[in-house]
């Protein structure tokens, strides 16, 4: 199936009204509110991808049996739409979302999605939902695709049908009081990923072997958990959905390299291409976590942050751990964090010029 396949609009036919809509967008927040809309497309064995529709927004019907509720077999995807001051809507790099969602079906052994056909959709859905995206700054619409193993069937083997749904829905800005530094909880006695297994893909699994550590981490202050590799519990991989960056005093910007544990990330990816265009030198390598608690302490490590759609940049100042904090919680953001966040979201606002070509609208 290609895109020159149409797509089966079935529109709402009792969709939110104008008014209900305008106090949603007011105060949005994150994941709570859908659009009317919603995309579903098909897979068999035998037939490929099939049956490519916008339909109403609503629940699933899917048999007790289903493959995913019993293995697991699922992934996802994690995108934003942003509204320019012109009313167009755009979307940052979704190409890289499209080849990112193939290596994660091809290992979790789902049917890869081309990818004009990923794209596709999203251009489909915020058609159709455009009076979704909200234009306040730092809004957007953030659009969730994802795909499931549908088999009814409980024999262990990769399913011979599957489904791909994008939802969305209004996204307010993350930081309502501005961008905040934050501590993070170091995991001692947990690891995100292993080596050969499903880190690299983005997959529900990792995210529900991550959610433990992470009420560990609210029961210490902290809102987010910072992972080491599971082997030697001994580099910093990444939190349970961000990547992770420590600035040098020298300004050099360093992140831990892929090692197949670790999700690539298109904020990851894009930030180390800002700062190489700035000047700063780049470097993927392994980070100690001796390097890093030295450095806070002897000044070598100026910055450290996250990264990831949702929250772009998030500064954290001090990490935790049991029985010890390193850092300052009362520290300010860093500034090249703070300068390199302007920049990345300037130009997904089409405040500055898209450079690299990094934008594709949507509607
Ligand atoms: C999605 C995700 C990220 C961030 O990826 P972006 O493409 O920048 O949003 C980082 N780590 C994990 C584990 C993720 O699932």
């Amino acid at each position: 199936m290609t895109t020159s396949t149409p797509f089966t609009i079935k529109l709402s036919t009792n969709p939110t009204s104008q008014e209900n809509r305008e106090t949603i967008l007011a105060t949005p927040g994150f994941g709570k509110y859908f659009s009317d809309h919603m995309v579903s497309i098909d897979w068999s064995i035998e037939r490929g991808w099939f049956d490519a529709e916008v339909r109403p927004y609503g629940p699933l019907s899917i048999d007790p049996a289903s493959s995913v509720l019993h293995y697991g077999q699922e992934i996802f995807e994690g995108l934003k739409a942003y509204r320019h001051a012109d009313g167009s809507v755009w979307t940052f790099r979704p190409e890289l979302n499209a080849a990112r969602m193939m290596r994660s079906a091809h290992r979790l052994a789902l049917p890869e999605l081309p990818l004009d056909l990923f794209i596709e959709s999203l251009k489909q859905l915020v058609s159709v939902d455009k009076a979704w995206v909200p234009s306040a700054p730092e809004t957007s619409m953030y659009i969730r695709p994802f795909m499931i193993a549908n088999e009814t069937f409980l024999g262990v083997r990769a399913a011979e049908r599957a489904a791909y749904y994008v939802i969305a829905g209004p996204a307010g800005a993350y930081f309502a009081k501005g961008v905040a530094p934050v501590s993070i909880w170091l995991a001692t006695d947990f690891a995100r990923a292993a080596s050969g297994g499903t880190g690299a893909a983005k997959c529900g699994g990792n995210y529900a072997g991550s959610l433990l550590p992470q009420k560990e981490a609210y029961a210490n202050g902290c809102s987010q958990v910072l992972f080491l590799d599971a082997s030697e519990m001994k580099y910093l991989e990444e939190l349970g959905g961000m990547n992770v960056f420590i600035v040098l005093k020298n300004g050099t910007v360093v992140t831990p390299s892929l090692t197949g544990s670790i999700l690539e990330g298109v904020t990851r990816e894009s930030i180390m291409q800002l700062a190489r265009d700035r000047g700063h030198k780049v470097e993927e390598r392994k980070i100690s976590f001796d390097e890093l608690r030295d450095g806070f302490s002897n000044g070598d490590v100026a910055e450290v942050f996250a990264c990831g759609t949702a929250a772009v940049m998030t500064p954290i100042v001090a990490i935790k751990g049991p029985g010890f904090v390193i850092g300052d919680e009362s520290a300010p953001a860093g500034e090249l964090t703070m300068s390199l966040r302007q920049e990345l979201t300037d130009i997904q606002y089409g405040h500055i010029p898209d450079r690299h070509g990094w934008l594709t609208q949507l509607a």
